[in-house]
């Protein structure tokens, strides 16, 4: 097969130092949810599945199920619970041995009819604040006389999920959101249902709301930093984005850059084009200085639009040639950084990354 000289490097002893890092800080009989959705947060879901599975996760996540589907189809055995199952995906979730969330009336009522077939072990999801996915707390009195009425439906989790665990500020949000649950909980105690797993941290929940751990705690093991870019200093970054000059050309002042001559040389400059573009996760926030890649560790600009296979970078200062190796992030050089001067998070980035860019797992 060939390469694609663009690459996204999968460090996996990073993923273990980082898994080691936050197994560390909750207590041993704490359970770990690995959430690998979005080919694990646009790395490679085989590759960082496999690796956790090895290290011992507890659980996995994924956000729809055909997300888990690929990875029972490469081996994974430990429970998957699917974030977001879609409408009549029941039976073939079941098949797979996929675990769903019920998150509304509509999806309870649907899996209350399959239960009827067979039993059928389900997550409930409680909204306590974020408003996307799960019941109310004022819901749930109608959601536990279901449960009890209808005993083939096997509860393996309550769970929920912070607003803002990473911010400093809305702590007293994410404060009022952890007593919710726990009333919450305890509405399933009185009713006589013991809830078997509760989980309601992120990886930076885990870090910052210590007392919200319960049995079990969801992440993405800090695959590239947190959303928000306030990185903490313990965990690695597994992903380097590396790709190689194509060609440098010299221009004189006056002369385009791109289509729509999206920038216009002022003076004499040399000029890199490097083989990734639009189509590789380069979206056009990134066009006219919004970004720059590091070449021999030095800053080279974008210039002029992100095309759809290419992009332009100024190179007038830097001593390199065609084949020289170009770094758009990796451990020195943070996706969030990258992504922050498009007004973006590293998330949006990473999990953009085209299928077109060669993954390179390092063990
Ligand atoms: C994506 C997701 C997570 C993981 O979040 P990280 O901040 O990457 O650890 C946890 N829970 C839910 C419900 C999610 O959607």
């Amino acid at each position: 097969m060939l390469k694609n000289k663009t690459t996204l490097e999968i460090d996996l002893s990073a993923l273990a130092h980082n898994y080691k890092i936050l197994r560390a800080e909750i207590s041993p009989e704490t359970k770990f949810m690995a959430v690998v959705k979005a080919n694990a947060y646009g790395s490679d879901s085989i590759a960082v599945a496999q690796k956790l599975e090895a290290l011992g996760v507890d659980y996995f996540a994924v956000a729809y199920a055909m997300e888990g589907e690929i990875l029972r189809a490469q081996g994974i055995q430990k429970p998957i619970l699917v974030l977001h199952p879609q409408t009549d995906q029941l039976d073939g979730m079941q098949q797979l041995n996929l675990e769903p969330t019920i998150y509304s009336s509509k999806g309870l009522e649907e899996v209350i009819e399959y239960s009827k077939i067979q039993s059928v072990p389900i997550h409930i999801k409680v909204n306590t604040g974020l408003n996307r996915l799960g019941f109310k707390p004022s819901q749930l009195d109608s959601v536990i006389e279901l449960l009890i009425k209808h005993p083939s439906l096997k509860l393996k989790s309550v769970y929920s999920h912070l607003i803002a665990s990473e911010d400093p500020d809305s702590k007293a949000i994410c404060q009022d959101q952890i007593n919710a649950f726990n009333q919450s909980i305890k509405l399933f105690n009185e009713a006589g249902i013991t809830v078997p797993l509760r989980h309601m941290t992120n990886t930076s929940g885990i870090i910052n709301f210590k007392e919200a751990h319960f049995e079990m705690v969801r992440s993405g093991i800090g695959l590239y930093g947190f959303a928000n870019g306030t990185y903490d200093s313990k965990l690695k970054p597994i992903g380097s984005l590396k790709t190689v000059i194509s060609k440098i050309n010299e221009l004189s002042k006056g002369e385009g850059v791109g289509y729509n001559s999206g920038f216009v040389a002022d003076k004499a400059m040399r000029v890199a084009t490097l083989p990734i573009g639009h189509a590789d996760g380069i979206t056009r926030i990134y066009s006219k200085g919004k970004a720059r890649v590091w070449i021999h560790n030095q800053p080279a600009e974008i210039l002029g639009n992100v095309c759809m296979d290419m992009i332009m970078v100024n190179v007038t200062s830097i001593e390199c040639e065609e084949g020289d190796e170009v770094v758009l992030f990796d451990q020195n050089h943070s996706a969030s950084e990258f992504a922050e001067g498009a007004g973006t998070i590293s998330y949006e980035l990473i999990t953009a990354i085209g299928s077109r860019v060669s993954r390179l797992v390092k063990q």
